[in-house]
């Protein structure tokens, strides 16, 4: 590891009243966070907590949209699928049920600007990973009427019918029932997210249409060359078509060494991960939980602060700055993130790193959150 955790520690870039007063009039959107697998573990996320997350924080940092990912792990199959999707969107309604002072559900730009305005954190609810739908658009259906208006096609293996990164391709992007799915998203006016899906899923989908699409939460590949991280040309292809890229905050996709060095720990850890899950859907949730836990345990020194920043401004010069947002992935399990970033509270950091490197304040806005919602509103209305 070339990255030492303490020897960072002066590098956080402590927030400005200029970037306090920025951060705070600005409209902050995070495309991307797994927070309802821990209210499906019984937390409440309405009280300060040990997550990464939680309503006191997201006000803390000043968080005005805040994207909820319905988490499906592959080893659910086909045939338990939905019941898991099901059981986070319970979860979901059940913290905004909870908390109707606090928090709301947004469906529409209309919604976030309501809910903006009377204080309120707007939730979006998103599944990640087509593999909830089952192979049935009546369940695509389903999950929209319950409150979700965007799906990540895939999640770390490749299904029948979509390609993921991280996997060997089975249908060459999108097979003829992808289509079928992506053309239902349309009708219904859902946004598509094409994180985790391969270079050729992505083409595949802009075939189809010139909607504008999101990689929700995928950071750069020149900068940390994983396979859930976006190549020069896709950042370029996804601006293309009017879309915006949200930079992810897990160590593994900020930093080389990092990456390197878990590439060389995770060999034994791929093989568990690989493993035949049980049947039975009892004994498949603890086995799920297990699964993630073990994954997590796995931690190195974390990379300095400067490499958020470095991959918001890559992805701005190589894609522009109408076409980046954040898609931070917090709350995986307490997901290593870089020094200086331990909460949704650390945002306004974020804020003042940007001002530090030159950014105007307007474009800074753009990042933080106006882009998200001018595609937001082009694609789900
Ligand atoms: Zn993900």
């Amino acid at each position: 590891m070339t990255t030492i955790e303490t020897a960072e520690a002066s590098a956080i870039p402590e927030p400005s009243p200029r970037a306090r007063a920025l951060h705070e009039a600005s409209l902050v959107w995070d495309a991307h966070m797994d927070s309802l697998m821990r209210v499906l573990a019984g937390e409440d996320l309405g009280v300060r907590t040990e997550g990464q997350a939680d309503l006191v924080r997201w006000r803390e940092g000043g968080v005005d949209v805040q994207v909820f990912a319905v988490w499906v792990d592959t080893v659910y199959g086909r045939h338990h699928a939905a019941r898991r999707a099901l059981q986070q969107i319970d979860g979901f309604h059940r913290l905004l049920e909870a908390n109707p002072d606090r928090v709301g559900l947004a469906r529409s730009a209309a919604d976030i600007a309501r809910l903006r305005g009377e204080g309120k954190l707007a939730a979006v609810l998103a599944i990640e990973g087509g593999i909830a739908i089952q192979n049935d658009l009546a369940l695509l259906r389903t999950f929209h009427r319950l409150g979700a208006t965007s799906m990540t096609l895939t999640h770390s293996a490749s299904l029948d019918w979509a390609d993921s990164s991280t996997d060997a391709a089975r249908c060459g992007g999108l097979s003829a029932f992808g289509r079928e799915v992506i053309r239902e998203m349309h009708r219904l006016r859902m946004l598509v997210d094409v994180s985790h899906v391969s270079d050729d899923c992505i083409r595949a989908v802009l075939d189809l249409s010139d909607a504008p699409i999101i990689a929700s939460h995928s950071s750069c590949k020149a900068i940390s060359n994983h396979p859930r991280n976006l190549s020069d040309a896709m950042l370029r292809t996804i601006a293309a078509a009017g879309g915006v890229v949200g930079i992810n905050f897990y160590s593994q996709f900020l930093d080389q060494a990092y990456n390197d060095e878990m590439g060389r720990r995770s060999v034994d850890l791929l093989a568990m991960l690989n493993a035949p899950p049980p049947l039975d859907p009892d004994a498949l949730d603890a086995y799920a939980d297990e699964r993630i836990r073990t994954f997590w345990s796995l931690r190195l020194p974390r990379p300095p602060f400067e490499r958020i920043l470095e991959h918001i401004d890559h992805a701005v010069q190589v894609a522009g700055i109408d076409h980046v947002g954040i898609g931070s992935d917090l709350d995986s399990g307490a997901v290593p993130t870089p020094v200086g970033l331990d909460s949704v509270s650390d945002y306004p950091r974020i804020t003042e790193g940007l001002l530090r490197r030159g950014y105007a304040e307007a474009d800074v806005a753009k990042v933080l959150g106006e882009n998200f919602l001018r595609v937001y509103r082009a694609a789900v209305g």
